[in-house]
């Protein structure tokens, strides 16, 4: 177990994970920027240190001059399984891949990204958390991490369809776009489905949700699985491929979005022969096109959080914000909003993690601080399922009152007028 773990962790130590660990500085820089570190102050939590079981094992096998240090003694010792066992919690419990550590270090160095590499070296010696085995042995039977079958989905979009009077579209081949959800969506929010029956009606978009490729989320990236993540795109590209649309549509929802977008070509090893698009940045474009027009606005007073892989690691900066003004008259935006902002504080699989659960709980303080900054907002808009559940959890452990809200949802509900109702 721990020789697959050793040689994995090598195997994922490349030029690039090389020169990452010979250029720290040991500045402190990413330890301040680590919500788990800010909100305990304890000196495990800092980043450079959750990465020390990969440290050792570079520093005695791959590391430039080693041969020479090992005859003065300076080579570290082997890592033990001990110590891996050790590590485990911080490198599952107390990383959300939120990359703000990455962000800030002087010397470029990808802290989050080679965290990601140290549970490639765990995942091969089966060295994780229950919560993502269950996960796993779920995704393996169903494509889905909480086991949503295919009848499952086609209970809720029944639900839904009564609810909007749509008809919404399932296995539709040749459709221009395929909609992916999270099983989150699925199962805690299915209103997401009607919202998006609802604006794509508005639009006039083909499009279709598929019974053999509807889960989004990525299992395999969460745990620092390559072939499992690997198996879980391809499943998708398969569908979306035979189908023959031109998009695929990644929902509200952080690590899907990278796991299919910026991950997913190189996990395959192969482009794909259809664009991805994230929810938010096909709402942008329909508005920009003038097919979605907003209506009356909502006049609360509404904050927006950024998920972190979708607006700092994604990209999404600007749209979700020209969504937000169009939507609401009163959009305040929380200190420190952007690139920079907080992690909900359950990224990267610790949502999946129930160990991690007090530990989640006090980074998502830092978090909340943040918005009762603001002084009094009545909801957060907040487009990533996973980062709405660690918030409800969250003010519930922390006995507050917040609405929290889709940003998919806040645009169907402003939408101008109601959409044409689908004959019968
Ligand atoms: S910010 Fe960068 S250079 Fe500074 S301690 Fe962290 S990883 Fe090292
Ligand atoms: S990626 Fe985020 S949670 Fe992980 S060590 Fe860096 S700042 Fe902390």
């Amino acid at each position: 177990m721990t020789n697959v773990a050793i040689t994995t962790l090598l195997n994922q130590t490349d030029s690039d994970i090389a020169a990452y660990l010979e250029a720290c500085v040991h500045c402190g820089e990413c330890a301040e920027a680590c919500q788990f570190y800010e909100s305990t102050r304890d000196p495990k939590y800092t980043p450079t240190f959750k990465l020390a079981p990969l440290v050792k094992a570079y520093k005695r096998h791959k590391a430039p001059l080693r041969g020479i240090k090992k005859i003065f003694g300076l080579v570290p010792d082997e890592v033990t399984e001990d110590e891996l066992r050790e590590w485990e919690p911080l490198i599952y419990d107390s990383c959300t891949m939120c990359g703000r550590c990455t962000l800030v270090c002087p010397m470029g160095i990808d802290i989050a990204g080679t965290i990601r590499k140290v549970r490639e070296g765990y995942a091969a010696a089966d060295i994780v958390p229950d919560g993502l085995k269950q996960a796993r042995v779920n995704v393996e039977k169903t494509s889905s991490p909480m086991g949503v079958t295919p009848k499952a989905l086609l209970a809720q979009i029944k639900h839904q369809e009564e609810d909007t009077g749509l008809k919404i579209p399932v296995d539709v081949q040749g459709a221009d776009y395929l909609a992916l959800f999270s099983s989150h969506e699925i199962m805690a929010s299915p209103e997401i489905i009607g919202a998006y029956a609802r604006i794509f009606a508005k639009a006039g978009l083909s499009w279709t949700i598929s019974t053999e490729a509807y889960e989004a989320t990525n299992v395999g990236v969460q745990i620092g699985s390559g072939p499992l993540a690997a198996k879980l795109v391809q499943r998708v590209v398969d569908e979306a491929e035979r189908l023959g649309v031109k998009y695929v549509i990644s929902p509200e929802c952080g690590h899907a979005y990278g796991a299919i977008r910026w991950a997913g070509p190189n996990l395959i090893g192969r482009t794909f022969d259809f664009e991805v698009l994230h929810i938010i940045e096909l709402l942008d474009r329909l508005r920009r096109d003038g097919l979605i027009p907003a209506g009356k606005k909502d006049e609360r007073r509404l904050t927006l959080h950024d998920p972190c892989q979708i607006v700092r690691r994604g990209g999404l900066l600007k749209e979700p914000r020209r969504l937000m003004d169009d939507a609401c008259s009163n959009f305040v935006e929380m200190p420190g909003a952007g690139i920079a902002n907080l992690c909900c504080g359950g990224g990267g699989g610790v949502s999946a993690n129930q160990r991690a659960e007090e530990l989640r709980t006090k980074a998502f303080g830092v978090k909340l601080d943040q918005i009762e900054k603001l002084g009094g907002v009545d909801a957060v808009v907040i487009p990533c399922a996973n980062c709405r559940g660690v918030f409800e959890d969250g003010l519930f452990d922390l006995d507050r009152e917040l609405e929290v809200i889709g940003l998919g949802e806040l645009v169907a509900e402003t939408l101008a007028d109601d959409p044409p109702k689908a004959a019968e």
